[in-house]
C-alpha cells in the first residue's frame, strides 16, 4: 500500500490518477488532495477517497467542505500547497497546471519518496533548481508526460554513451490536418478539440500552437541531460509511438502504446513495479499505419522559440513560459487571436533576460516581469 498525494486532483491528470487508485483497491491510499475551484468534484473525491489533508485555491471554499468532512485538515492558497507538499508520502503526483505548481514541486522534491511530475512548466522555468533538490534528497523524479515517461523507460535500459539522439513525438494537435484553415480563424473551441488526447484547456492550446512540444523539448533536456541539438521532434498523428531512442549503432528503441495517459500515470504510481492491464493492449495491425513528418515551424513557430530560450538560459525560459501562460489565457478568454500567442511570446523573449537564475525568489520576480511584459501587448 503506497501513500499518495494528488495535486490538481480535479483536473485531467488528477482525475485519471484517481481512476487508477480506484481500479487497484488495496494498492494506494490517498492521503491528500488539492483542487482549484471545482469544489463539487472535490467533494465527491473526498467522499470516495477519504484524504486526511485537503488544499483548495481559495480559503472561502473551506466552509462548505468542513461542513461535510469536519475531521479533515484544510489548507488553502499557494502557502497551503507548499504545506501539503511537505507531507512525507510515497508518491506525490504533481498535476496542477502552470507556474502555480513550482513552489509545491520544489517542496515535494524535498519531502516525497517519489515525485510523479505531470506539470511541465515547473521544470521548464526551474529545471536548474529542481534537479539539484531531487539529487540532494534522493527523491525519485518520475515523468508523467507520456513522451518523457516513454524516454525514461527506454533510457533505463541503455548506457548513456550508446545513445545518439532522443526522440519526442507530437500528435500535431487539432490543426495538423487543416492547412486550409487561416490561423486567424482558430477559436478556443477549435484549438482545444484534440484528436487523440483529452486534456485540460491550457495544454490543449499549447498542443495546437506546438508550444507543448517546445516545453517538452526543454523538459527532456533537463530530465535526461541532453542539449536541444540531440533531441529530435517528429509529428506522429497516431500518437502510438510516444518516444524513441536512436543508438550509436544506427538502431532505434521505441516505446509504444494506446494514447491513454493512465499508462504513464500507472507507471509512475507503481514504479518500480508494474500494474496489470492498466490500458488495453494494441494489436499489431492497429499499428499498420504509423506516419512521421517534420514539424512545420513556419506556421507554428513556438517550437523554434522554445529551442531559442533553451539555448539562451533560465531567464529566457521563465520569460517564454510566462508569456505563453498569459497569451494562452487571453486567447481562451477570446481577448487575442490564435496567431497572437507566438507573436507575444517572441516579443517578450526578445527582451533582455538573465542567463543565470539563482533561486525561487528570482524566478518569481522574472515570472512577474515577463507576465507584465506579455500583458502590455493587449488591452
Ligand atoms: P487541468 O486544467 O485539467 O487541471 C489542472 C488542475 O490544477 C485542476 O485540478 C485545477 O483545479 C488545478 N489548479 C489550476 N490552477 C491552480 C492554482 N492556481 N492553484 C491550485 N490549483 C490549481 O490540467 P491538466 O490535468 O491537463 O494538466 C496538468 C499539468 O499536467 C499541466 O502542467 C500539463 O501540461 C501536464 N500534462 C497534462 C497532460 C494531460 O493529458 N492532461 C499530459 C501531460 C502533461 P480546478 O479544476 O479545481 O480549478
Amino acid at each position: 500500500m503506497k501513500n499518495i498525494s494528488v495535486f490538481g486532483s480535479t483536473g485531467s491528470i488528477g482525475t485519471q490518477t484517481l481512476d487508477i487508485v480506484r481500479a487497484f483497491p488495496g494498492s494506494f491510499q490517498v492521503v491528500a488532495l488539492s483542487a482549484g475551484r471545482n469544489i463539487e468534484l472535490l467533494l465527491r473525491q473526498m467522499e470516495e477517497f477519504h484524504p486526511k489533508v485537503v488544499c483548495v485555491q481559495q480559503s472561502q471554499d473551506i466552509a462548505a467542505l468542513e461542513a461535510r468532512f469536519p475531521a479533515v485538515e484544510y489548507l488553502s492558497g499557494p502557502e497551503g500547497l507548499v504545506q501539503m507538499a511537505k507531507l512525507q508520502v510515497d508518491v506525490c503526483v504533481m498535476a496542477i497546471v502552470g507556474f502555480a505548481a513550482l513552489a509545491p514541486t520544489l517542496e515535494a522534491a524535498r519531502s516525497a519518496k517519489s515525485l510523479a511530475l505531470a506539470n511541465k512548466e515547473s521544470i521548464v522555468v526551474a529545471g536548474s533548481l529542481l534537479l539539484p533538490e531531487v539529487a540532494a534528497s534522493g527523491c525519485k523524479l518520475l515523468p508523467v508526460d507520456s513522451e518523457h515517461n516513454g524516454l525514461f523507460q527506454l533510457l533505463e535500459g541503455v548506457k548513456r554513451d550508446q545513445v545518439q539522439t532522443i526522440v519526442l513525438t507530437a500528435s500535431g494537435g487539432p490543426l495538423l490536418r487543416r492547412p486550409e484553415l487561416a490561423l486567424e480563424a482558430v477559436t478556443p473551441e477549435i484549438a482545444i478539440r484534440h484528436p487523440n488526447w483529452s486534456m485540460g484547456p491550457k495544454i490543449s492550446v499549447d498542443s495546437a500552437t506546438l508550444m507543448n512540444k517546445g516545453l517538452e523539448l526543454v523538459e527532456a533536456s533537463f530530465l535526461f541531460d541532453y542539449p536541444g541539438s540531440r533531441i529530435e521532434v517528429w509529428i506522429h498523428p497516431q500518437s502510438i509511438v510516444h518516444a524513441a531512442v536512436w543508438l550509436v549503432d544506427g538502431t532505434c528503441l521505441t516505446q509504444l502504446g494506446k494514447p491513454d495517459m493512465r499508462a504513464a500515470i500507472g507507471h509512475t504510481l507503481a514504479y518500480p513495479e508494474r500494474l496489470p492491464k492498466v490500458i488495453p493492449k494494441l494489436g499489431l495491425d492497429q499499428m499498420a499505419k504509423l506516419e512521421f513528418m517534420p514539424p512545420d515551424e513556419t506556421r507554428f513557430p513556438c517550437l523554434r522559440l522554445a529551442r531559442q530560450a533553451l539555448e539562451k538560459g533560465p531567464g529566457s525560459l521563465i520569460a517564454l513560459n510566462a508569456a505563453n501562460e498569459v497569451a494562452v489565457c487571453a486567447f481562451l478568454e477570446k481577448r487575442i487571436s490564435f496567431p497572437k500567442i507566438p507573436q507575444i511570446v517572441e516579443e517578450v523573449l526578445g527582451q533582455n533576460w538573465p542567463a543565470k537564475v539563482e533561486n525561487l525568489g528570482q524566478t518569481v520576480e522574472l515570472d512577474v516581469a515577463a507576465r507584465r511584459a506579455a500583458s502590455s501587448f493587449f488591452g
